[in-house]
């Protein structure tokens, strides 16, 4: 049973007279479990729903409507499944040990399910018979599935959980069933790197068309989890992981219609080599893994550049993180020419989780507070996209709305990649 949180506007549903609280508990005699469930059994031409209002009175709606037109039902969130693992790089173990994050980034999820929905990546190691079964009859491909070696020993090494070893036979299943998946690999030094990831990116490889992509995401840590044995990748290190993937690429393109194997920004901005330009992606849309973030943001904003008004007189500043604030410089300087605005860029010290985290996505309101504190004067204030949630709360817990209290003077917009947000704007002083 799934209950509705909300009706969208200009629905079926809407026109049905449902209402939120309703509880919807079978489509054409399938029971309803979840979100999914929702999305996989209304994408039918004939619908036949079965709901219980409020009150407690179960009406049968009769729904004629095209195949890919949703009834417009917004369920309540989902129970997340949860993560079984101990990997000592773990992102939660590295928030502040202190409660002053929002309340969901303390939970570890592992949850197939938001693989599908979302592209979030899962390890495979809590799934239940159900669950297999689930995933072949409603087809969830592809999945993404944080792989971090095939060889099992190193990966039981990593996730600390007995079933983490029995990848291969994970993978197996998987494809035996035409599930298809994108992969990664957290590189961790000397756990999981040089020979290991070799042979990772060579199973993987063999695997055919049922690995659909390789991400390789160097290691991520904070003030909070260093202590905890796995320490961050060198510049060296970076260097010879980007070539070992190099090679794997040029096998791919020669072989396949593809480069397959992805390296994060992160690991070139490490290694201190140049961010690659969106041909290196291949129109994957891994942007969310970090791969490809950066070429994302400079390719977006340039197609928009001569699109920009005059903003002549306009003081702009753009608060981000010290790996992106190179880049982000650079296409500031562009903006400006292109506008005739004064452009700052603030490269922003991470001190929530502290300085080994670099991106902007992960600053708090505090730390945006700080930085944009010596430009109370300036006109308009881009803060990044990735830095809030959808309700506009920073890592923090302090909202939008606090921090644009806090510097009054100044116009704070969020953004995808700058130009999205000056495109409509108005030159403030002439
Ligand atoms: S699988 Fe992810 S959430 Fe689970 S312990 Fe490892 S890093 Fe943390």
């Amino acid at each position: 049973m799934i209950r509705v949180a909300s009706v969208r506007s200009d629905s079926i549903g809407e026109e049905l007279g449902i209402r939120p609280g309703t509880r919807l508990l079978q489509i054409n005699g399938n029971d309803l479990r979840d979100t999914l469930d929702l999305a996989f059994y209304e994408s039918d031409e004939t619908v036949q729903l079965l709901a219980e209002t409020a009150d407690g009175d179960r009406i049968l709606y009769e729904i004629e409507k095209d195949v890919d037109r949703s009834i417009g039902l917004v369920p309540e969130p989902d129970k997340v499944r949860r993560c079984t693992n101990a990997c000592p790089f773990c992102f939660v173990k590295g928030n502040p040990k202190i409660e002053k994050l929002r309340a969901g980034l303390y939970i570890k999820d592992d949850d197939y399910r938001l693989s599908f929905m979302f592209g979030h990546y899962v390890t495979l190691t809590n799934l239940r018979d159900e669950d297999w079964a689930r995933i072949f009859e409603q087809r969830l491909s592809p999945l993404y599935v944080s792989v971090h070696a095939t060889d099992p020993d190193v990966r039981l090494a990593m996730l600390r959980n007995p079933r983490s070893a029995e990848i291969g036979e994970h993978l197996d299943r998987l494809a035996t069933g035409g599930i298809r998946i994108h992969a990664q690999v957290v590189l961790c030094p000397e756990l999981n790197d040089g020979e290991v990831l070799e042979r990772t990116i060579r199973d993987l490889y063999a695997r055919g068309d049922s690995v659909l992509s390789l991400s390789i995401v160097p290691v991520g840590l904070t003030d909070y989890n260093q202590d905890r044995g796995v320490r961050p990748l060198t510049e060296a290190e970076c260097e010879r992981t980007l070539d070992l993937v190099e090679r794997a690429r040029q096998r791919a393109r020669r072989e396949r219609d593809t480069s397959w194997a992805y390296a994060a920004d992160e690991l070139f901005l490490q290694a201190g080599r140049e961010v690659p330009g969106a041909e290196y992606f291949d129109d994957l849309e891994l942007v969310a893994n970090g791969v490809g973030a950066v070429s994302d943001i400079r390719d977006r904003a340039r197609t928009d550049l001569a699109a920009l008004p005059r903003l002549a007189g306009t003081r702009i500043v753009m608060v981000t993180g010290t790996s992106m604030a190179p880049h982000l410089t650079e296409i500031g300087r562009e903006v400006a020419r292109a506008t005739g605005a004064t452009v700052e860029t603030v490269r922003t010290e991470n001190r929530l989780f502290g300085p080994l985290v670099t991106t902007a996505g992960l600053l708090g309101g505090e730390d945006h507070l700080r930085a944009l504190r010596p430009y109370a004067d300036f006109d308009i204030g881009l803060i990044s996209r990735t830095a809030i949630n959808d309700d506009e709360l920073f890592l923090d817990d302090m909202s939008l709305a606090e921090l644009r209290t806090a510097l009054p003077g100044l116009e704070i917009w969020p953004s995808e990649h700058v130009t999205d947000v000056l495109r409509d704007m108005r030159p403030c002083r002439q």
